[in-house]
């Protein structure tokens, strides 16, 4: 018997290599790539234990969960962490950082998420950027939402750790992962003395053992289903075009957004202000009266099939998400989704469109 998943040879190191080009080439970045066996948070805490230490100042921008979760990693990392939290129906500006930069001059460390699938914000990286690098700051940035679904550019914006992962717009698996590294941060790791080394965490160990050495040795077996379906993902936003990809996330947003407003009952946008709303997912807020979780799981027995799920931890009474990335970011899962809200909302009691929801997702798609 044989199986497509099964019985495969082992990833060259040739082979590795060319993956990281590749995901250099998405992020059109000259930094070094290094790709990590693991789910997003291994760069996101790797990248993190190595560049901060008792000596950091970091800014830690909170705009949903994850900033919360950096910020406790800071801490433990014996960092000063000045925590920079905006409500989560908004972005953070540059100019709330640039105060912040103002009122502590002895920030060196920025940690930013670019997009957010839980909160659905995104926040403006490139005038973020422009600030920190006044300042001199290392400049750390999650891009796991965003890359695929909105331009990520680390080069451009001065970031020097940018991690992301292909399990959201990218429509990839969850176990692998990548982080662009710039020299700066390369500098700062080889001088903390706390960085992890000889560990899992280390990216150190990829920078010693396989970028100076010429990428010929690779420091263990490579998880080759994940890396061949990161390389295929890559391939295929190549072979469509990025512009393509990441303007059918925008057209999925704009499309939920103005027929979640068509639909009415009081459904509305979480995030106020469209410019501010992440292409990867669009947030909800529940009518007044109703359970946001109690409205998804109505929708979900409706359509099972749709991308619903209602906020995180206290935000499951407010929140409804609409994950339309990778393959969901098509016009018929945003119909779809919001034809299983209607009837949701409907089954409440509550007066709605949803004709009239549909023929806005059309005008709206572009
Ligand atoms: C999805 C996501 C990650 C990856 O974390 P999971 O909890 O494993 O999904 C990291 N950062 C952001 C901003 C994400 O949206």
């Amino acid at each position: 018997m044989t199986h497509l998943l099964l019985g495969l040879p082992p990833l060259s190191a040739a082979h590795f290599a060319s993956i990281e080009d590749r995901v250099a080439r998405l992020l059109d970045t000259r930094q070094d790539v290094v790709i990590m066996q693991g789910e997003a948070l291994l760069p996101l805490e790797g990248a993190i234990r190595a560049t901060a230490g008792p000596g950091t100042t970091a800014l830690n921008v909170i705009t949903g969960p994850y900033g919360q979760t950096f910020g406790d990693w800071l801490r433990v990392c014996g960092a000063t962490v000045i925590d920079l939290t905006v409500p989560f129906h908004t972005a953070v500006t540059a100019e709330q950082v640039r105060a912040a930069f103002a009122e502590h001059p002895e920030i060196d460390f920025v940690s930013l998420v670019h997009a957010e699938a839980a909160t659905g914000n995104t926040n403006p990286v490139a005038e973020i950027g422009e600030v920190v690098r006044e300042h001199g700051a290392l400049f750390y940035l999650d891009a796991v939402a965003s890359i695929g679904a909105e331009p990520v550019l680390p080069d451009a914006w001065g970031v020097d750790l940018c991690v992301i992962g292909a399990q959201k717009a990218m429509g990839g698996p969850a176990g692998v992962s990548a982080v662009s590294v710039s020299e700066r941060a390369w500098a700062r790791m080889a001088a903390n003395p706390r960085a992890p080394r000889r560990s899992y965490l280390s990216l150190l160990d990829w920078k010693e053992r396989w970028i100076d050495g010429g990428r010929r040795t690779l420091l263990h077996a490579p998880a080759q289903l994940e890396m061949l379906a990161l390389q295929a993902c890559v391939e295929r936003i190549e072979a469509v075009g990025p512009d393509v990809v990441m303007a059918r996330h925008a057209s999925a947003a704009a499309a939920t957004r103005a027929g979640a407003l068509a639909l009415g009952g009081g459904l509305t946008p979480y995030v106020h202000d469209a410019a501010e709303a992440a292409p990867v997912a669009t947030t909800l807020r529940a009518p007044a009266g109703t359970v946001a979780a109690d409205l998804v799981a109505r929708a979900l027995a409706a359509d099972p099939a749709v991308p619903l799920a209602a906020g995180g931890g206290a935000l499951a009474k407010e929140m409804i998400r609409v994950n339309h990335y990778g393959p969901e970011a098509t016009p018929g899962v945003v119909r779809s989704s919001l034809t299983a809200l209607g009837a949701a909302l409907g089954e409440h009691g509550l007066d709605v469109d949803t004709e009239g929801a549909l023929r806005a997702v059309e005008a709206a798609w572009g």
